[in-house]
């Protein structure tokens, strides 16, 4: 539509329309956990707009298309749009980085050196502040960006701090090491490889290559996986089992493989036993940062021990209370005792809540209360967000639960179902400006995506589930991986290579096998087309990855994601599905769970109810089918004691619209 008809009913969508058409949008950088934004005004703009101040419209000054951007606030406390430095301009830290933060993060960030434990809730900001200290202490204290190693949990988190590295230092951010601790253990065996006993361009296995090995090892799949759950032992009683671990081993290297815990586990032990090689190490990072403390495990904490010692520069970040990781063998332990390992340090707490509605705080500080391992615990919503009720809804069985969430989230998205019927497609943003992306479900179990994954098919709501699996799990990633190796050489991007793969094993595969592969080329696809021509990095992501590295923030679709995949993510609008007792807390029929589980399960809840920015569902079902039984549920303990924050939701009746829809057809 031409934009003067536009201008004639709206000249402001006609100027909007305008602006995008001509690409000339404001563009600011995500953080961790939330994605960047596009916006067609500038915050000055839109303040004018609100209040109705038409005839600026027509004012060149305003519309200018360079306008400029809001001053970052001398003496920054909550305010309004989380503002950052613009993505492009390095000069913006010559007046004091530090001054981007507010005066607890700040605080925090400008230690000058030794030791620092930053214990951090929910929302406060914990990878703002990283960001700024490594770029004060690059920027502002002369520390090489070389000598600064900074450890995430997850490959997506380590793909965010290094974009938000080089928006605060520029080009120089590409000197700082960013990674998990198994793409850190990656790097160092590459280096050290001959001291294993590979070659330079020695392979990862991915998880059905290593069942290969163990099968070869012991003869039977069963003696294979049963070895499998013995492997990290790291001090195995039975001398049957430690044997046929070293002959595994022993295996791989003739294959010139590892596996995905040698890469922490063999730096461990090389660095255990060669001071010298450790003396390096230590000289090499004299600025450590680790993100995420609370879920490190035993290998992990060896390895931080060897590469800093009790005066090293050492910055653990982290919230005791989303320790969620104990099943992998994480422990919160090793948080709690920090100050006795590095003495020294000081101890920073962050309580200001930037992402959530004073509601969500209030509820997350009562949930995690009874559990706590913060003592004083407390959050306090720093954003200006409208405070939306929590809402709870207790629906009759999963199926009812699963219709009120797609109902709810329709009811959201505004006219979405009138659309459904009509195209049999759901589009666009509803009239709150709230967009599928802005949604994620989460639930404690895969197992239960399946009812949501088709009651959102029936609506015509467009998903992308992720567990916190690894990627090389997946059933059909390892077909996809070997037949790369034989595309590598071809040109084209790692995206053409991995579709150039996917149609050979397509068509080279059963038919049962087919709807794996499709599914898997679906899932690396967003992580392919991040990877540009970079093969051998693409590689790296899916052997070092979990699904939820791979969520595409880009895709119009609803997010549906494990409790442990959502870590560190936020979204707008959060439904958090199966608060039952048996689900949250999860145990098994005819077991209860110990203390300390349910304990975690508890740290679970807060992990997912601290997700949401703006709306949060809690929902239940009081009738479910697990383990192919039906039976009665309660709903779960996390629930009482929430306080006047959660209020309680009926199921809504279906909408006008689709009622009236219907009757015309
Ligand atoms: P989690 O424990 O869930 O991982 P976190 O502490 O890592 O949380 P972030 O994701 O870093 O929290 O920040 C949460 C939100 O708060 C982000 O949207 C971020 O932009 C915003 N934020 C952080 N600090 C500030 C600040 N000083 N001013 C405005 N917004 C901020
Ligand atoms: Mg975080």
């Amino acid at each position: 539509m031409p934009l003067d008809e536009l201008h004639r009913s709206d000249p402001r969508v006609a100027e909007a329309i305008g602006r995008l058409r001509a690409g000339e949008v404001v563009r600011d950088a995500g953080f961790d956990g939330e994605y960047g934004t596009i916006r067609v005004f500038q915050p000055a703009e839109l303040a004018r707009l609100r209040n109705g101040d038409s005839y600026s419209l027509f004012d060149d000054d305003l519309f200018a298309p360079e306008a400029p951007r809001q001053p970052v606030a001398a003496e920054p406390g909550p305010r309004p749009e989380p503002a950052e430095a613009p993505a492009t301009a390095p000069e913006a830290p010559a007046h004091g980085i530090l001054a981007g933060l507010d005066p607890d993060q700040r605080a925090a960030a400008g230690v000058p050196a030794g030791p620092l434990l930053i214990v951090a809730g929910p929302g406060t900001g914990k990878t703002r502040t990283v960001t700024h200290r490594l770029a004060h202490l690059v920027l502002e204290r002369d520390v090489p960006a070389r000598d600064c190693l900074a450890i995430t949990f997850t490959r997506r988190a380590a793909d965010e701090l290094t974009e938000r590295l080089h928006a605060l230092i520029g080009p120089d951010a590409d000197g700082i090491s960013v990674g998990t601790f198994h793409s850190f253990g990656l790097g160092f065996l590459r280096e050290h490889h001959d001291r294993l006993g590979l070659t330079a361009a020695f392979g990862v296995a991915d998880t059905a290559r290593k069942h290969e090995v163990l099968t070869e090892i012991t003869g039977d799949e069963t003696a294979a996986r049963a070895l499998a759950r013995g492997l990290t032992d790291p001090e195995p009683a039975d001398p049957a089992h430690a044997e046929a671990v070293a002959r595994y081993r022993a295996r791989l290297r003739e294959l010139d493989l590892v596996d995905f815990d040698d890469l922490v586990t063999e730096p461990v032990r090389l660095l255990e036993a060669d001071p010298q090689l450790t003396a390096a190490y230590r000289d090499r990072y004299r600025w450590i940062t680790v993100d995420e403390y609370q879920d490190v495990d035993d290998t992990q904490y060896r390895l931080l021990r060897a590469l800093a010692p009790p005066e090293a520069n050492l910055t653990a970040i982290g919230d005791p209370d989303q320790a969620i990781y104990s099943f992998r063998g994480a422990d919160v332990g090793f948080f709690l005792r920090f100050e006795q390992d590095y003495p020294t340090a000081p101890v920073h707490a962050l309580t200001r809540n930037y992402r959530s509605g004073r509601h969500i705080t209030d509820t997350a500080v009562r949930a995690i209360a009874p559990g706590t391992l913060v003592p004083g615990r407390t959050l306090h919503a720093a954003s200006p967000r409208e405070a939306h009720r929590v809402v709870r809804h207790d629906a009759a069985d999963e199926r009812a639960e699963a219709a009120f969430v797609a109902r709810a989230i329709d009811g959201l998205l505004g006219g979405s179902s009138f659309l459904s019927l009509d195209s049999g497609r759901v589009t666009g943003d509803g009239p709150g400006g709230i967009g599928f992306d802005d949604i994620a479900v989460l639930y404690r179990t895969d197992a239960q995506s399946r009812v949501l994954l088709d009651e959102f098919a029936r609506a015509g709501l467009p998903v992308q589930k992720r567990s916190h699996d690894p990627l090389s799990a997946r059933a059909g990633v390892d077909l996809l991986l070997a037949e790369l190796a034989h595309v590598a050489d071809r040109d084209g991007s790692a995206l053409d290579k991995l579709r150039a793969a996917a149609t050979t094993v397509v068509f080279s595969v059963p038919d049962e096998t087919q709807a794996d592969v499709h599914g898997a080329v679906e899932l690396l696809t967003p992580l392919a087309a991040r990877c540009g021509d970079d093969l051998a990095r693409f590689r790296r992501e899916v052997l070092l990855g979990a699904e939820v590295d791979a969520l595409d923030p880009r895709a119009e679709a609803i997010s549906l994601l494990t409790l442990h995949a959502s870590k560190g993510l936020e979204f707008p609008v959060v439904f958090l599905v199966g608060c039952e007792d048996g689900l949250l807390p999860l145990s098994w029929p005819g077991t209860a769970p110990t203390a300390e589980e349910i304990a975690e399960e508890r740290r679970l809840f807060f992990v997912g109810v601290t997700r949401a920015q703006d709306h949060l569902w809690l929902t239940g079902a009081a009738r479910r089918t697990r383990h192919g039984q039906v039976r009665d549920r309660t709903p779960s303990p996390f629930l009482t004691g929430l306080g006047d924050a959660v209020t309680r939701a009926e199921a809504p009746a279906p909408r006008k619209a689709r009622a009236t829809q219907l009757s015309l057809l």
